[in-house]
């Protein structure tokens, strides 16, 4: 039987790039370069609730740290350190091996230093810290868009709640198409590029994680305005945009969740300079509608369709206490 210590030693402990002191110790030490700030967030996946208890190990490794780097990335954060705190029903070798390769297959992709955490036995929960840098005063946040700017997304949304939904068998599709939804629900890849590329560009940032209106609605709320998405302008996939009459794609798509794009507000002379940020970092943008002032300072995400009439968007997004 592995012992605590032997399992954090044979899984958890790497060299650990730009770290004054990594794992083993009573707490890590890590040194900011001058003149940055330093970005902190913390992400939770529960069994059973983020993701089936089925779920493949590696792919886990992968997205615990994926939706932790994705806060960086709205942030406009170059992520640095993370800490990866445990808990497991049983110490079993094969999957610890798979669980940490997807995780630290991913943090070595982005330079991140896995520098401690901690680890117990308890129903399967993986809770990652991450720690960023930004330059001082150069951070995104969801406080500063203003009425004119232009809402934009990256890449395609809804196809990982389109995947949750045709596994609760809401939605049927086939099997080659399943399986490339599920690829966005399972694998996400967090914009890290793309926010940084955004820096003193956008006005104001988010990462989709409870779905676009929710969102969008968290950056009307933080910057007292309203938004109003083109339904029409929404970038999806050919799985999705085949089924968009039926109301759970549409749900997925406007409320779903979990595809860890980023949707940001910047001004609409700077369309250009959008463009070629993403350009550089090599993900499609798609401008998808505008920010107005909040009628009444109530903050509102609106839906509208090609005619410009408002559509009814039944579920505002995910929300764990509702
Ligand atoms: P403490 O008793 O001081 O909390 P632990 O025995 O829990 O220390 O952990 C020993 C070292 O291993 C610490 O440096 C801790 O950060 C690190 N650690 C524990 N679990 C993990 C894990 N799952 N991943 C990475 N580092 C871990
Ligand atoms: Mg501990």
């Amino acid at each position: 039987m592995l012992s605590e210590f032997e399992l954090i030693r044979r899984y958890f402990t790497h060299p650990a790039p730009h770290t004054r002191l990594g794992v083993g110790d009573d707490a890590a030490l890590v040194r900011t370069r001058a003149g940055m700030e330093l970005v902190v967030a913390a992400d939770m996946l529960i069994s059973g609730r983020h993701f089936f208890p089925d779920a493949d190990a590696k792919q886990l490794g992968h997205k615990a740290l994926a939706v932790n780097l994705s806060d960086m990335a709205a942030m406009g954060a170059t992520p640095r350190w993370a800490l990866l705190a445990l808990a497991l029903p049983a110490a079993e070798p094969a999957w610890l091996r798979a669980f940490a390769s997807g995780f630290m297959r991913l943090a070595r992709q982005h330079d991140v230093a896995l520098i401690g955490g901690d680890t117990t036995r308890g129903p399967l929960a993986i809770c990652v810290q991450i720690l960023g840098e930004v330059p001082a005063g150069e951070a995104l946040m969801r406080s500063g868009a203003r009425p004119g700017d232009e809402v934009w997304v990256s890449g395609r949304i809804g196809d990982a709640a389109l995947a949750v939904a045709a596994r609760k068998r809401r939605v049927k599709l086939d099997a080659h198409e399943l399986v490339r939804l599920q690829r966005r629900l399972d694998a996400p890849v967090p914009r890290i590029a793309l926010g940084r590329a955004l820096r003193r560009i956008a006005h104001s940032a988010i990462d989709v994680s409870d779905g676009l209106c929710a969102d969008l609605g968290h950056i009307c709320v933080r910057s007292s305005v309203s938004a109003v998405i083109e339904f029409a302008r929404l970038p999806v996939s050919g799985v999705m945009k085949k089924r968009l009459d039926l109301p759970v794609a549409r749900r997925a798509l406007l409320a779903g969740g979990d595809d860890y794009e980023l949707c940001f507000t910047a001004g609409p002379e700077r369309r250009k300079t959008v463009l070629a940020a993403a350009r550089r970092a090599a993900v499609h943008v798609t401008a998808i509608g505008h920010i107005e002032r909040a009628a009444s300072r109530r903050p509102e995400v609106r839906v509208v369709d090609r005619t410009g009439r408002l559509m009814r968007v039944e579920s505002d997004g995910y929300d764990h206490f509702r």
